[in-house]
């Protein structure tokens, strides 16, 4: 038996889980060049969204009734590949699937040694990278700055919060439920956290949990919460724009607030980016991420849901709230 994890529909708005099949194929032998790979973790992120929908994006779209793909970490079960042996762990865009081969192409060893294996998905990995090359080098921080990010309780989030007060900057996020506001504001030393479901006024919310105004606004989520946060940003605010999860579902988009007359007035900088535009940077921010998270100087946070049939409701679940820092599943 293998197991592997289909595109069955493209969702209309929220995923469900029947747009996902899951379905039984053989199991592979490696080949001359090939190593066996015997799936260990696998990541659910926000933007495997976008690549459900037809629409061409920055990656290509899934295939229909085709394996669905993401970051995974795998153990090397065989190899008749020089440069793997058996035992070995690597990461890679791989396929929902149990047990698959590949040529090694596009694989990086991974080693328990050095870090939890699962940081690999997470703070060492894409969206630990995210949040620091998108602050360093889109937010720009300064010493006493005010940061506010919003998803301010995920993979991305938590990280950007804890760069940012290791950086010397007061930090406001804002997420989706008490228990997060609590964790943010005790684990991850946030100064101030703002629960966005239970918050009446917003705007208000974050005028007085920043009194000095916002200096960079990360944005995780788009949308109204977007809205409140920019109407307060200060004279040559950076807005890096990470994600826009508020979005990834609409089947029609919203019309929002002109964003030109307060950009225009404080003089402001808004700048999307796809963390591969800083792969050049990526040596040198694991290095330093991994520096921090060795000096405990940041925090970890890991949601981890087990067994592969599970892998399309964690996904599903990120749409909910339902993950504290990196959503992983494990076989
Ligand atoms: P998270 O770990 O933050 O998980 C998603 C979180 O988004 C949920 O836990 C939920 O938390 C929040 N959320 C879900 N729906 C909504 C909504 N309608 N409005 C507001 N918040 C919502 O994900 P990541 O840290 O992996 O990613 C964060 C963002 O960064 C995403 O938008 C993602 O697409 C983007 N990203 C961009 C990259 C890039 O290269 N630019 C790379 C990696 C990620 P809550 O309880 O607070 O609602």
């Amino acid at each position: 038996m293998n197991k592997v994890i289909l595109l069955n529909n493209r969702p209309h708005g929220k995923p469900t889980i029947n747009d996902f099949k899951i379905t039984n194929t053989e199991y592979p032998n490696a080949k001359d060049g090939e190593i066996l790979l015997k799936t260990t973790y696998v990541s659910v992120d926000p933007y495997l969204r976008g690549r459900m929908n037809e629409a061409k994006s920055y990656v290509p779209p899934f295939e229909l009734h085709k394996p669905i793909q993401s970051g995974v970490i795998a153990e090397v079960e065989d190899s008749k590949h020089e440069n793997f042996k058996k035992g070995d762990f690597v990461l890679g865009n791989l396929e929902w699937r149990e047990y698959q081969t590949s040529n090694g192409k596009g694989l990086e060893k991974v080693s328990s040694h050095d870090a939890k294996l699962s940081s690999y998905l997470g703070i060492l990995g894409m969206t630990g990278l995210t949040a620091y090359l998108g602050l360093i080098n889109v937010g720009l921080p300064k010493e006493g700055e005010t940061i506010v990010v919003s998803g301010a309780g995920g993979a991305v989030g938590t990280v950007v919060g804890q760069i940012g007060k290791l950086l010397g900057c007061k930090v406001v996020g804002i997420t989706g439920s008490d228990e997060k506001v609590a964790l943010l504001k005790s684990t991850f030393k946030f100064d101030y956290a703002i629960n966005y479901k239970t918050t009446q006024n917003l705007k208000e919310a974050v005028k007085s949990a920043c009194p000095e105004g916002v200096d960079i606004y990360f944005d995780n989520v788009g949308g109204e919460i977007s809205d409140a946060v920019l109407a307060n940003i200060n004279q040559y605010a950076r807005l890096p724009v990470c994600g826009a999860i508020s979005l990834y579902n609409k089947t029609e988009v919203p019309l929002g607030p002109r964003l030109q007359p307060i950009l225009l007035t404080k003089s402001a900088t808004m700048k999307g980016f796809i963390i591969s535009d800083f792969s050049k940077d990526f040596p040198s921010a694991t290095k330093q991420l991994t520096a921090w998270l060795n000096e405990k100087k940041i925090i970890s946070k890991e949601t981890i849901v087990e067994g592969f049939d599970n892998i399309p409701q964690a996904f599903i679940d990120l749409f909910d709230g339902k993950n504290q820092g990196k959503m992983i599943v494990k076989m």
